[in-house]
């Protein structure tokens, strides 16, 4: 986990002031960096804490904040109040800072000292008010932040410090994130379309197109003796018919042409510096030159394994969303991938959305070891016998996000959801999970369809809604939240007080 964002670090600014002498000035740093050294060591956090002293100035303020927006390695900055810190010299600090806040409101000591309390202690240790003073020039300002309220010994808080950490981190990687469209959107489809100028003004990440000549001249330059090792891999990687592995058969063949594929897609991604992809089935390169004999769906699973944001039909929305999920998912153990409401099942209380894409699931979410398989796909410019790993979801619950553009805004849709055990399909050899939205079927598909929801959304066992609101108030976007308890009028309600609250917050759209 530590070795997945190694890169990064976290800054802990002390919030003090000079009033109350040089020894509680000393008395502040050696807590602060006590505190730190508890955080770092807990064995919780995936980032580093780094402490940057105590800040007893606007000018000090200033100064910290600025090194923050300036060094690459800072992904966010938590400050904590030790002492009374007037608020107004964090103004200045504040205009200034462009990266994301954690305030953390908590105290160095997690009792009251009863006994030996005096004058003295009660001056030093002032957070239950100096913290109070920080919200409020936080709140007058309207900076957006997460307030961490918990003793920082405690799991709780390490645990609510952490998520954000894992969201700082994914924020920090879409700020130089590059997504290559090969191909454009699927025709005539709204939903995954959207304002390509506007995401990346508010979300940081980067779309361009490319053509599939341009993919297909690295395709031209794979070298067979790399396909071979790749073929190997999966087979040594995936359970297969041992009849597969016959090179004289069509199927070994498309396997083989897969991994050629794989291989291509990798390579423009690399030369690019492209850290996620989408794929049009319409367009597969012309088949007078280097080309693609079928779907590069196996391709696109394995891709999407190892980190790369991928949308299908040119959605490029859920493509940086997928990467986002990824980076958030380094070191958890349950798996995350690109999926699509594909069809229902209505049972009662069981009623549930087959999830799967034509072949464009994440083997991350396998409930076993994935099955590398070739059939016959009837869709696209190119039907063809095509290579696929095919499994079925852990079961267990997670929480599933989706970004729609509303014209005005963006907004970000999350769902809690159940996977439960699906019935075998015997004549859909596809990956797939089947999940229960919550509050339910009924409640859980009508909100995300009232909310704009699109049919493509980023899954994640280990991600939850709160990690999507942090992500929301850093980028400064809508979210909505469906869960056990919402209700389709109290969901009606909040997206009509949204409408209302983003028209006239006009810095928001
Ligand atoms: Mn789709």
């Amino acid at each position: 986990m530590e070795q997945a964002f190694s890169q990064y670090e976290v800054w802990f600014v002390t919030g003090a002031q000079l009033l109350y002498g040089g020894d509680a000035v000393i008395a502040v740093d050696a807590h602060s960096n006590e505190m730190v050294e508890g955080l770092n060591n807990s064995g919780r956090l995936p980032v580093k804490v780094v402490y940057k002293g105590t800040a007893n100035s606007s000018k000090e303020v200033e100064a910290v904040m600025k090194a923050a927006n300036n060094d690459d390695k800072c992904i966010g900055v938590i400050t904590w109040m030790h002492t009374f810190s007037p608020a107004k010299m964090w103004i200045h600090g504040l205009q200034q800072l462009k990266k994301p806040l954690l305030h953390l409101h908590t105290q160095y000591n997690k009792e009251i000292p009863w006994d030996t309390m005096d004058m003295d202690f009660m001056n030093l240790n002032q957070s239950a008010h100096g913290d109070r003073e920080f919200g409020h020039i936080c709140t007058r300002m309207r900076i957006r932040r997460k307030v961490v309220v918990g003793y920082w010994k405690e799991e709780n808080t390490q645990e609510r410090i952490a998520v954000w950490m894992r969201v700082c981190a994914a924020w920090a990687d879409a700020q130089d994130m590059l997504i290559i469209r090969f191909g454009d959107q699927m025709n005539n489809v709204a939903v995954t379309d959207g304002d390509k100028v506007e995401a990346e003004v508010r979300m940081g990440y980067h779309v361009d197109y490319c053509p599939a000549s341009e993919l297909m001249e690295y395709h031209a330059q794979v070298k067979d003796a790399d396909v071979d090792a790749l073929v190997a891999t999966y087979f040594r990687e995936y359970d297969h018919d041992k009849e597969l592995e016959d090179k004289s058969t069509e199927a070994y063949q498309k396997v083989w042409n897969s991994a050629k594929a794989e291989l291509a897609l990798r390579a423009i991604l690399k030369a690019k510096g492209a850290k996620g992809f989408t794929t049009n089935f319409d367009d597969l390169g012309q088949t007078d030159g280097s080309y693609f004999d079928q779907i590069p769906g196996l391709a696109s699973q394995r891709l999407m394994a190892e980190g790369y944001g991928f949308g299908a039909e040119g959605d490029w929305k859920s493509a940086a969303l997928y990467r986002m999920v990824w980076v958030m998912n380094q070191g958890l153990s349950g798996g995350c991938s690109f999926l699509e409401d594909y069809t229902l099942n209505f049972d009662g209380a069981n009623s549930a959305i087959l999830q799967a894409h034509m072949l464009e699931v994440c083997p991350l979410i396998a409930a076993k070891k994935p099955r590398l398989e070739v059939h016959f796909l009837g869709i696209g410019v190119r039907k063809s016998q095509t290579a696929r790993l095919v499994f079925t979801s852990k079961v267990g619950t997670g929480c599933t996000a989706t970004v729609v553009d509303l014209g005005n805004r963006f907004r970000l849709i999350v769902n809690d959801v159940t996977c439960i055990e699906p019935k075998p399909l015997p004549k859909l050899p596809v990956a797939s999970a089947l999940w229960i939205p919550q509050p339910n079927f009924e409640v859980g598909a009508g909100a995300w369809i009232l909310a704009g929801g699109t049919h493509h959304s980023c899954f994640s066992y280990d991600l939850t809604a709160e990690y999507w609101e942090d992500y929301a108030e850093i980028a400064g976007i809508e979210m909505v939240h469906i869960d056990k308890d919402t209700t389709i009028s109290d969901f009606k309600k909040e997206l009509r007080m949204n409408e209302v609250y983003y028209m006239l917050n006009k810095a928001l759209c």
